[in-house]
């Protein structure tokens, strides 16, 4: 195609484009600038708003929507976690009442009438047995913004990382920048226990990582307002605040706390041997300590009494046993088993699994200690040769998965 002529027309001083290229070229002193390096030029002078600038909230149809009552939501959760039931019940109420204080705390003047506070959770469980999994799948039935955060990432003000108000960052995109709908959201912090005081005495060195973060933390989960960078990174003297209303937003943090059993075990111990024991020793189950788990053990891992405070609501994931990896394969909505089987549908295959060869996948799982993470790479290492050939495969057949097939792939490793 001929290139188009376009040197008889006016051309933008800045980025040399025609007129017929752009959507308007604005003229003056024999120099012209089209509307894209206006915007720009806006933008550099502040006059116009750039991305993660507030918008304004047409968000009004989450108060006429009907609440999802718990057994609903506890519904939702089944059909992708399994197990769990401890902490699928305390997520399930705790959304519930989120939605039910935000409608009363708008319908209702706080100031003469009852407030009703929110419910922030700690989800204490081993890596791997679910914490994320049930965040992101509450996130799914949730018509308020919702945003996963890793405590990681968090530092102190003035040191390297991030500062505590990216989390609002996050929340904010979440909510496409609009603040009244963010203020309304949900925050998974992941990792809480990563925050955690590294030593007993604080005052030995600073805590860079630790102590520092949980104050900063401690700001957000009182409910203050807080100015957030809306592009996040590092607070600049010269970038615009968003300032967010924290009051209204439901922290869920959720961190494996490695170590916790043996002082949970401890004062269980303590307690079954002096006065007032609740349990005896045959009661205690050995294999889940962290059913166990109070407010007092998480101060005694590390975090501040003040941060401890600030979420009322602790519950703990139960480690995956056989029976739980086994179901985990087939159960949830979308089960590893019934990706594969899709897979191969779309390839005219029909694929079934021998109940062996599920068995002897979960032993793998358990053998290198890899828990539910670690099924899928196991599911992979079984499949991958047999995907390969898949399209050559005879359309309308079916194949078999069987135990051999499982044991022989790991003989060769
Ligand atoms: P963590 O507790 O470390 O956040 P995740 O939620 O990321 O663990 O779990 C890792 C993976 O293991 C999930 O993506 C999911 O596939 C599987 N998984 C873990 N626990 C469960 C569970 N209770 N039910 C179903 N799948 C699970």
């Amino acid at each position: 195609m001929a290139k188009k002529d376009n040197t008889h027309e006016n051309h933008c001083s800045f980025c040399g484009r025609s007129e017929s290229e752009v959507e308007m070229l604005i003229g003056g002193n024999g120099h012209y600038i089209c509307d894209a390096c206006a915007t720009q030029a806006g933008i550099m002078v502040g006059l116009q708003p750039a991305t993660g600038t507030p918008q304004k909230s047409n968000n009004s149809d989450w108060k006429s929507k009907p609440i999802p009552t718990p057994k609903e939501i506890m519904a939702h959760l089944d059909q992708y976690v399994i197990g769990q039931e401890a902490a699928k019940k305390v997520l399930s109420v705790a959304v519930y009442n989120h939605y039910k204080r935000l409608r009363y705390n708008t319908e209702h003047d706080v100031n003469n009438n009852v407030e009703i506070e929110k419910t922030n959770i700690v989800i204490v469980g081993e890596t791997g047995t679910g914490k994320t999994l049930l965040a992101r799948t509450i996130a799914r039935i949730l018509n308020v913004p919702f945003c996963i955060a890793d405590a990681t990432t968090l530092t102190e003000a003035g040191y390297v990382g991030d500062d505590v108000e990216n989390v609002l960052v996050r929340l904010l995109q979440a909510a496409n920048y609009d603040v009244e709908a963010a203020q309304r959201g949900i925050v998974f912090i992941d990792e809480i226990d990563k925050i955690a005081r590294k030593s007993d005495n604080p005052s030995i060195t600073r805590d860079v990582s630790g102590e520092g973060v949980q104050q900063a933390l401690l700001k957000l989960l009182e409910g203050a307002v807080v100015n957030v960078p809306p592009e996040g990174g590092r607070k600049h003297p010269e970038q615009k605040m968003i300032q967010v209303d924290t009051r209204n937003i439901l922290f869920i943090s959720g961190g494996a706390f490695d170590g916790i059993e043996r002082d949970i075990a401890s004062r269980l111990k303590s307690n079954v041997i002096g006065f007032g024991g609740t349990k005896t020793r045959e009661e205690i189950d050995r294999h889940n300590m962290l059913r166990y788990i109070l407010p007092m053990d998480l101060k005694k891992f590390g975090l501040i009494p003040e941060l401890v405070g600030r979420f009322p609501m602790l519950t703990h994931l139960d480690p995956l046993d056989r029976d739980a990896l086994r179901r985990i394969l087939t159960e949830p909505k979308n089960a590893l088993v019934k990706q594969y089987q899709e897979l191969f549908m779309m390839d005219g295959v029909t694929l079934e699994f021998d109940s062996e060869a599920l068995d002897a996948v979960v032993d793998r799982a358990i053998e290198f200690h890899l828990g539910a993470r670690g099924l899928r790479s196991i599911m992979e290492l079984v499949m991958t040769d047999l995907m390969f050939s898949l399209p050559e495969r005879e359309k309308g057949t079916s194949l078999t998965i069987t135990k051999e097939m499982v044991v022989e792939r790991f003989a060769e490793k």
